[in-house]
């Protein structure tokens, strides 16, 4: 047998065995496109940061992976950057992330002590609503992201965000004002800050998610 048909049949049974793991509902890390188990979030930014699973990634300027403290007790997800994220590789940089960051320091906390991460890491172009298949793409990430990090409290911002996380494709008015949990963590959700830009008259409802989420966060202190 010549060395070329060695290696065909190698990758044949490698293609089957994958196929098989994922039919068995074994989707492998390499299949998710994480060729290695991450231990940090620096790991897993340089696993991410030349990532090409999907169409996106010809047309970011940069990578948007999150940042915040890596043992932070509250994350906050967005749906996906937006144009001024896109172009300095940060997210929630915008008018919206500054009103976010408003928002953060109204319940006494401080952005730098928490975690700002999105769905997808890089932006869809002209802020259109991301596709289920970017969605299923970049979603390990973020799992790999909040399991590094286990908050204790997510705040999901947003419909998508919410959405996705929850697997869930109730509307954002039924999963605001109540607990939920991803992973075993406490989930709350609340209206993503471009939103209230646009409508200003949601802010007192975010107010009252915020207080919420501010009120759990101290029922979950450990003394
Ligand atoms: S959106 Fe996510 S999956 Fe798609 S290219 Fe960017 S990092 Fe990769």
């Amino acid at each position: 047998m010549g060395q070329s048909t060695e290696i065909l049949e190698t990758i044949q049974m490698l293609k089957a065995f994958i196929s098989q793991k994922i039919e068995m509902g074994e989707e492998s890390l390499v299949a998710k496109g994480l060729t290695e188990e991450p231990r940090s979030l620096e790991q897993l930014y340089n696993l991410v940061k030349d990532c090409r699973r999907c169409g996106l990634a010809q047309t970011r300027t940069n990578v948007v992976f999150g940042e915040g403290r890596e043992d932070a007790e509250v994350m906050f997800v967005g749906e996906a950057p937006g144009r001024d994220e896109d172009l300095q590789g940060r997210p929630f940089v915008g008018k919206a992330g500054q009103l976010l960051t408003q928002i953060i320091k109204a319940i006494k906390m401080r952005r730098e002590d928490v975690y700002v991460a999105n769905i997808l890491k890089c932006r869809p172009p002209g802020n259109r609503d991301p596709l289920p298949d970017e969605i299923r793409c970049c979603e390990p990430y973020l799992e790999q992201q909040i399991g590094l990090i286990n908050p204790r409290i997510i705040c999901a911002l947003g419909r998508i965000a919410a959405q996705t996380l929850l697997k869930t494709t109730a509307p954002l008015s039924a999963l605001r004002g109540r607990l939920h949990s991803y992973q075993g963590i406490k989930l709350l959700v609340t209206y993503h800050p471009a939103a209230l830009l646009r409508n200003p008259q949601l802010k007192r409802s975010t107010w009252e998610d915020m207080k919420f989420l501010r009120r759990e966060y101290d029922g979950t202190i450990i003394t």
